[in-house]
């Protein structure tokens, strides 16, 4: 009785690039601080604790400090 048997393909898999961790850290760390800064003139920049002078910023990120669940008025 014969049997066929599958014979496995010539071709590899396609492994994904590995990724080096150490070219990725400056980039996570450098955007991690700019989403923490933008989150504090989103959130925080009101005030006593305010950087620039005015409203002009409040009122550029009123709608995402809204959209987002600060406390604002
Ligand atoms: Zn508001």
């Amino acid at each position: 009785m014969a049997q066929t048997v599958a014979q496995p393909t010539a071709t590899t898999p396609a492994l994904p690039a590995k990724l080096p961790i150490g070219a990725i850290v400056p980039w996570a760390v450098f955007f991690g601080i700019l989403m923490l800064v933008l989150l504090y003139f989103v959130g925080a920049e009101q005030g006593a604790t305010s950087v620039v002078n005015g409203a002009d910023v409040h009122e550029w990120v009123h709608d995402a400090r809204h959209l987002l669940g600060f406390p604002c008025h």
